[in-house]
C-alpha cells in the first residue's frame, strides 16, 4: 500500500507550541525520513469559517501566517505540498456526497464537536456548517487516499468519523477510498499540550498559546505568569508536579543537556522534579529552564519566519502551486467517487 500523508490546521492564528509538539514535529519527522509516496498539509480556511463566517478578514490574514510558520518549522515545500482548502473545491462536492453517509446524532455525538460547541456557545444555536466539519475532514482525508495523519489526540473522533464514512461508502459503493490511521506523538505530553493558564488544551482560540513567531521577551513574560501550583507560596513549601504546566512543557521539550545547561546543579528534569516537591525549589528558577529550552527551540524558527515575512510573494505562490497540484488530486478521487456512485453521467448515459 501507498503512504499518503494529509495533515491539516485551521487559519484562525499563529501557530504555538501545541501544534509543534502535537503535530509538526511528526510531520518534518515523516517529512525527512521520507518513507512516504505523497504528503500533503492543507490549510483549513473554508472548515475555519464554520465558526468565523462573520470574520473572514481573520481567516485571510491567517493563511500566510499559518504558512510561514510550515516553512520555518522545517516543511519543505519541495517535499510536500502544501496547499489551501477553498481552492479545492472538489472538497466541497465530497463532502456534500458524503453527507448522506452521517447522522445528525452522530455528529453530535463526538466529543470533541461537543466541547467545541459548549466553548463557543453554540448549544442553542448550533450552524449546520460547523457541526458538519468532521464530514469535510473525512473528505479532506479521502480526497488525497490519505492513509496516515499525524495529529494531536483531539483529533481521535475525527479520524474514527472518517473510517466509519469510508467503510459505508465502500460496502455501499464498492471499494473505493482507503481508511486513515492516526499517528499520535510518542509522548503522551505532547498527545494534548494543556495552555499556560492549565487549561487542559492550548488552543488557538483559547488564548492560552506560546506562539512560534512570539519573540524571546513575550516568551519570558508568557513563562513568567504561568500557572503552577498555586499552594506553593513560600520557596520551602513542598510543590506539586502534576497539573504544573511548567513541567508539563519541560517534559514535553527539554532534554538532559539542556538542563544541565540551565541549571547545572542538576543532572536531569527528574532531580528538578524531586526537589520541587521536597521543597526548597522557587518557581522563578525552574521557570528560568524553561524560558531557556523554550527560546532554544524558538529561536532558529523566528529566523525563518523573518525571512518569509519578507517576502509574501514567493509564499504565496507556492501556496498557488500546491493548490494546483492538490485540485488535480482530489479531481480523480472525486471521478472515482461518482462513478462507483454510478452518478458519472457523461460516461454512462450518453451511449
Ligand atoms: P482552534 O482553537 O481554532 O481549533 P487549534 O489550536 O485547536 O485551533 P487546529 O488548527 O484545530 O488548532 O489543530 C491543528 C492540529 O494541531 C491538529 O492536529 C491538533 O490535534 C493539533 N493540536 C492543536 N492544539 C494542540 C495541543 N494543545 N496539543 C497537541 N496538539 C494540538
Ligand atoms: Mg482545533
Amino acid at each position: 500500500m501507498k503512504n499518503i500523508i494529509l495533515t491539516a490546521d485551521r487559519p484562525t492564528g499563529r501557530l504555538h507550541i501545541g501544534h509543534y509538539a502535537g503535530s509538526l514535529i511528526n510531520r518534518v519527522k515523516i517529512q525527512n525520513e521520507g518513507n512516504y509516496d505523497k504528503m500533503y498539509v492543507m490549510i483549513a480556511d473554508a472548515q475555519a469559517l464554520g465558526d468565523n463566517h462573520d470574520n473572514i478578514q481573520k481567516i485571510r490574514d491567517n493563511i500566510i501566517e499559518v504558512a510561514i510558520d510550515y516553512l520555518s518549522v522545517g516543511i519543505d515545500p519541495d517535499k510536500v505540498t502544501i496547499f489551501i482548502q477553498s481552492e479545492v473545491p472538489e472538497l466541497t462536492e465530497l463532502t456534500f456526497y458524503y453527507m448522506n453517509l452521517v447522522t445528525l446524532s452522530r455528529l453530535t455525538r463526538n466529543p470533541t464537536v461537543k466541547e467545541e460547541i459548549k466553548l463557543r456557545n453554540f448549544e442553542t444555536s448550533l450552524p449546520v456548517g460547523f457541526v458538519t466539519y468532521p464530514i469535510s475532514q473525512a473528505a479532506d482525508i479521502t480526497a488525497f487516499g490519505a492513509n496516515i495523519i499525524p495529529v494531536g489526540d483531539d483529533q481521535l473522533p475525527m479520524i474514527e468519523q472518517t473510517r466509519e464514512i469510508v467503510r459505508s461508502f465502500n460496502s455501499l459503493y464498492g471499494e473505493t477510498l482507503v481508511e486513515p490511521k492516526a499517528v499520535l506523538p510518542e509522548l503522551e505530553v505532547c498527545r494534548r499540550l494543556p495552555g499556560t493558564d492549565g487549561n487542559a488544551k492550548m488552543g488557538k482560540s483559547l488564548g492560552n498559546g506560546i506562539y512560534l513567531a512570539d519573540d524571546e521577551k513575550t516568551v519570558n513574560q508568557k513563562v513568567m505568569s504561568m500557572y503552577t501550583d498555586p499552594d506553593h507560596i513560600k520557596v520551602s513549601d513542598p510543590g506539586k508536579i502534576e497539573g504544573n504546566v511548567v513541567f508539563t512543557y519541560l517534559d514535553a521539550f527539554s532534554t538532559d543537556e539542556q538542563i544541565q545547561k540551565y541549571a547545572p546543579e542538576y543532572k536531569n528534569l527528574q532531580e528538578v522534579k524531586d526537589h520541587y516537591s521536597r521543597g526548597g525549589l522557587g518557581d522563578v528558577k525552574v521557570k528560568k529552564i524553561l524560558m531557556g529550552v523554550l527560546n532554544e527551540i524558538l529561536t532558529p524558527i523566528r529566523e525563518k519566519r523573518a525571512y518569509y515575512e519578507q517576502h509574501k510573494n514567493e509564499v504565496y505562490d507556492m501556496l498557488f502551486k500546491g493548490s494546483d497540484d492538490a485540485r488535480m488530486a482530489a479531481q480523480q478521487t472525486l471521478d472515482a467517487v461518482k462513478k462507483a456512485m454510478g452518478i458519472n453521467y457523461r460516461d454512462i448515459l450518453k451511449k
